[in-house]
């Protein structure tokens, strides 16, 4: 999409003349879908306007800001007629921030939203037939579209693949076990330290005190740092001249544990003060179990170097996910829902369907979770993984747990798995968990040829999910049911699980 202003060469101003909108005009739009990030989807005169704020249902007064030939993009100036599913935001910064997209949709809205947003992609993309798709809240593409893309209730071969309501939180808020904060000086004469999120399309730090979706030991561990931090005198970095020395403040706390680790990312190694600085934080929280420095040097938005050290305490904090217990570094990734990751990973193992006989794949595995996971119930589990650090964090949880029956090795999935079927390795299970841009086509293409008995598919984008989905079904094998899964309550992602069984 061309997103700058400018006209193309050749295009003159006549080419927008004949459309029903002009830009910094206002209109009355009716809006009929929810885009894929959370924009409502408007129509004016035919002509379809995207609005940031407004819900399917409503009736509103907007102000066009940008013209193309298809769509345009319109402020959202008056809600005439409130959608039923429209509530007041809870949090105070929620429009500044940007971190969240839904909270002015009420959480049953999100939840049926989201399932909508997996059938559309399936139907759309995967062109795959969901029984039952119903018309709920309507996604973007649809409703530019104009057409509900019907799942068809005549003639069928088959009832469709299965989409079950989203499963949500019964209480959708404080739900993050990581914080990670950019710190700043304040304004002022104090010069006391800031610590928060940038502003919205900028890199100007603005504080805060409370993040909804953040647990509150998080919000406390950040402030006190903040605090302590201040009162000893220690600088802020600062991005525009690389000077100062505190950069970023992670706080990562086990729900299931109770154990707290504060990683403190500074733009060099000595720290002044700074067995105070440690006092201090011990002092302030006292289910500390891990203080780490991270040193980046470098003048970049990434937010880790490369040396991590330990002043004081543990190297790594606990958490345990279901009976399995893992331990999480600095730097490891982890899921940052850790009440919906064991609803997910227990609908992984469902979808499994293990007697204890069975040989897994876990392609994309991570830190090991979903491996050790799946190795209770299975003979004997696979996992591959990129990133060498999380299968040296996999390894060392294998051995934790005392779980024998799993192997890990680093490298592309699309590479190791192929050499494990040239070893004559045959899972009768293959999960596959990807990042958003989703399976590669030689990873796919090594499934169909390894013929598991199951693919049980966990995805965290749905448009990719469905494109997969229909390599595999033209490869042989049936979508048999999908549970989105809520992991981020308020913004636009949906995880999903997808079992798929091998037709015979
Ligand atoms: N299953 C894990 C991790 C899922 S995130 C969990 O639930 O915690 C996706 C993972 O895929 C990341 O750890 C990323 O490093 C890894 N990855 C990305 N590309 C890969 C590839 N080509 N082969 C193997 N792993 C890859």
């Amino acid at each position: 999409m061309n997103r700058n202003n400018k006209r193309r060469p050749g295009a003159s101003a006549a080419d927008l003349s004949g459309l029903p909108v002009a830009k910094n005009e206002e209109y009355i739009a009716d809006i009929v879908g929810l885009g894929h990030d959370g924009e409502g989807v408007g129509r004016v005169n035919g002509f379809t306007l995207f609005i940031q704020g407004a819900l399917p249902g409503e009736k509103v007064r907007a102000k066009v800001l940008k013209v193309k030939k298809q769509y345009g993009y319109a402020k959202l100036l008056e809600i005439i007629e409130a959608s039923p599913d429209r509530i007041d935001a809870p949090c105070p910064i929620y429009k500044q921030c940007g971190g969240c997209q839904l909270q002015h949709l009420s959480y049953d809205a999100q939840l049926r939203w989201k399932r909508r947003l997996v059938i559309d992609n399936l139907e759309r993309i995967g062109k795959l037939r969901v029984a039952d798709a119903g018309a709920e809240l309507r996604v973007g593409a649809e409703a530019v579209a104009g057409v509900g893309v019907g799942a068809g209730s005549g003639g069928a071969r088959d009832a469709g693949i299965v989409v079950h309501p989203t499963l949500g939180m019964s209480d959708p808020w404080r739900y993050r076990n990581k914080a990670q904060v950019p710190i700043g000086l304040a304004a002022g004469e104090e010069g006391g330290l800031i610590g928060g999120f940038y502003a919205q399309g900028s890199h100007r730090i603005i504080d805060m005190e409370a993040c909804l979706i953040q647990h509150e030991n998080n919000d406390a561990v950040v402030a006190a740092v903040k605090r302590i931090a201040g009162e000893l005198g220690i600088r802020p970095y600062n991005e525009g001249t690389g000077k100062g020395l505190l950069r970023h403040v992670i706080a990562r706390y086990g729900f299931n544990t109770g154990e707290i680790m504060v990683v403190l990312v500074t733009n060099g190694r000595d720290i002044p003060r700074r067995d105070e600085l440690v006092g201090l934080i011990r002092e302030a929280i006292p289910d500390v179990r891990s203080i780490c420095q991270n040193v980046n040097r470098q003048q970049t938005n990434v937010i880790f170097g490369d040396e991590t050290r330990v002043l004081w305490g543990s190297e790594v904090i606990y958490d345990t996910i279901g009976d399995v217990r893992f331990a999480i570094s600095a730097r490891s990734f982890y899921q940052v829902n850790p009440v919906q990751t064991e609803v997910l990973y227990r609908k992984a193992l469902d979808y499994a369907g293990l007697s204890g006989e069975e040989t897994v794949i876990d392609a994309y595995c991570g830190i090991g979770t979903i491996s050790l996971f799946l190795a209770q119930k299975a003979r004997e589990v696979y996992g591959v993984e990129i990133v060498p650090e999380a299968i040296e964090d996999a390894k060392r949880n294998a051995l934790v747990n005392e779980i024998r029956n799993v192997r890990f090795e680093v490298g592309g999935a699309e590479v190791v798995i192929p050499e494990w079927k040239r070893q004559g390795i045959a899972p009768d299970v293959i999960v596959v968990d990807p990042p958003r841009k989703g399976c590669d086509a030689a990873l796919l293409e090594t499934i169909l040829a390894m013929r598991p008995e199951r693919v049980v598919y966990v995805s965290c984008n749905p448009s990719t999910l469905a494109r997969d989905l229909r390599v595999l079904e033209d490869g042989g094998y049936r979508t048999v049911e999908v549970q989105p899964v809520d992991m981020f309550p308020h913004t636009v992602h949906v995880e999903s699980v997808v079992r798929m069984h091998r037709k015979s």
